[in-house]
C-alpha cells in the first residue's frame, strides 16, 4: 500500500512526474547538498514518525550557507512539507525522505555565485541500509576522506559522494561490508555513510567534528543516549588506525545504517567478535526510541498522521 511521491516545484506529485533537466547545474557539477530523513512506521500506534526532521533541515540550512544557497523557507515550514509528503505517500511501512537543494540553472560554467536554487524532496520505502542483524566486517579504505580544505565533508555535498562511492565499492569488491575512511592525516574518520564509535576500557570515543566527518545527527543521538541512560560522556578525539584493532567494541551509525555493530576490522576480531555490552544497551534504546516506543525520546519525532503522543515506555 502506498506510492512514492515528491514535493516538486511547490506541489506533491508522483515521483515519476518529478523530472529535472539533463542540463541542470547540480547534476553536471554536483553543486548542491542533500539530507536523508527516516520515517518509522509504528504498527501498534498506527502512526508514522519523522526522525529528527527539524535537525536535518537545520543542518541543511547550515550546509546551504557554505554553498551560497538558501533553504526555500523556514525549517518549520520544511518540516510541515515533509509531513504532508510522507502522509501523501499512503505508506504504512518505514520510508525515507530525501530533500535536495541544488543549483538548477541550465548553463555551462562551474561556480556557486549568481545561480538559482531548486529544491525538492522525494519519499520512498526504505529497509535496512546495511545488515544490522549480524556484525559487520569493515575494511580500511585505500581512499582517504576528503579534507575540509578541499571539499567539506560536513556540508553533505552531492558531488562529494564520489569519495564515499569509491570507498564503498572498493570495500565490497574486497569482500568487506563497509569501508572505513582515514583522514588525510591518517586518523580514523568515518564509514562511507556512517559515523564511527569505539569503546576502549569503558570509554565511548568518536572522531571530532574537525576530523572531516559529517556532523551526524545519529552520532548526536548516540551521545544523548549514552549520557542520559548510562551517564557516559562521549569523548571526541583523534583515533589511530591500530587503536581500532585493539578496541573492545565498535559500531557505526547513521540515518540509513541506524546502529550497526562491527565484529571485525581488517580481519581482526573486535573484542570477542561478538556484540559488545555497551553497544547492545545503546542499540536497544535507539531502536525503540526512533519508532516512537519510548516517551522520553518523543522530542526526536514528528508524527505524520497526527495520532496522539505515545505513552509507552519507562518514564525517568
Ligand atoms: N557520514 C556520512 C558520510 C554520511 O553520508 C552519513 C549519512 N547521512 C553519516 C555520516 C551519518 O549522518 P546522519 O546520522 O546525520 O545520517
Amino acid at each position: 500500500m502506498g506510492r512514492s511521491m515528491a514535493y516538486f516545484k511547490g506541489r506533491v506529485v508522483p515521483v515519476e512526474d518529478a523530472r529535472i533537466s539533463i542540463m541542470a547545474h547540480g547534476f553536471n557539477y554536483g553543486t548542491g547538498c542533500f539530507e536523508g530523513i527516516r520515517a518509522y512506521w509504528n504498527e501498534e500506534q498506527g502512526e508514522m514518525y519523522l526522525l529528527h526532521a527539524h535537525e536535518h533541515f537545520r543542518r541543511m540550512a547550515r550546509n546551504a550557507k557554505i554553498l551560497f544557497m538558501e533553504l526555500p523557507d523556514t525549517v518549520e515550514s520544511m518540516v510541515a512539507r515533509s509531513v504532508e509528503l510522507a502522509r501523501a505517500t499512503g505508506y504504512r511501512q518505514d520510508i525515507y525522505l530525501r530533500p535536495t537543494l541544488y543549483k538548477g540553472d541550465e548553463i555551462i560554467g562551474v561556480r556557486l555565485h549568481g545561480l538559482n536554487d531548486e529544491f525538492h524532496i522525494y519519499a520512498a520505502p526504505m529497509g535496512n541500509y546495511v545488515d544490522t542483524a549480524r556484525g559487520l566486517h569493515l575494511g580500511t579504505s585505500s581512499w582517504r576522506r576528503i579534507d575540509d580544505t578541499a571539499v567539506p565533508a560536513r556540508a553533505k555535498i552531492i558531488g562529494a559522494y564520489i569519495n564515499s562511492a569509491l570507498c564503498k565499492t572498493e570495500a565490497v569488491m574486497n569482500g568487506f561490508d563497509e569501508g572505513l575512511f582515514l583522514n588525510p592525516d591518517g586518523h580514523v574518520c568515518e564509514g562511507s555513510a556512517e559515523n564511527f564509535f569505539m569503546v576502549r576500557d569503558g570509554v565511548l570515543i568518536t572522531p571530532g567534528v574537525a576530523d572531516n566527518i559529517l556532523e551526524g545527527i545519529t552520532r548526536s543521538s548516540i551521545m544523548e543516549i549514552a549520557d542520559r541512560e548510562f551517564g557516559i560522556k562521549t569523548v571526541s578525539r583523534a583515533i589511530d588506525r591500530t587503536e581500532v584493532y585493539v578496541a573492545d567494541e565498535i559500531f557505526i551509525c547513521g540515518t540509513g545504517a541506524q546502529l550497526a555493530w562491527v565484529s571485525h576490522v581488517d580481519h581482526r576480531a573486535i573484542g570477542t567478535g561478538q556484540m559488545g555490552a555497551l553497544t547492545a544497551r545503546i542499540r536497544e534504546v535507539y531502536y525503540q526510541a526512533v519508532r516512537g516506543s519510548l516517551a522520553r525520546y518523543h522530542h526526536w519525532l514528528t508524527p505524520v498522521l497526527g495520532a496522539p503522543a505515545p505513552t509507552v515506555g519507562t518514564k525517568r
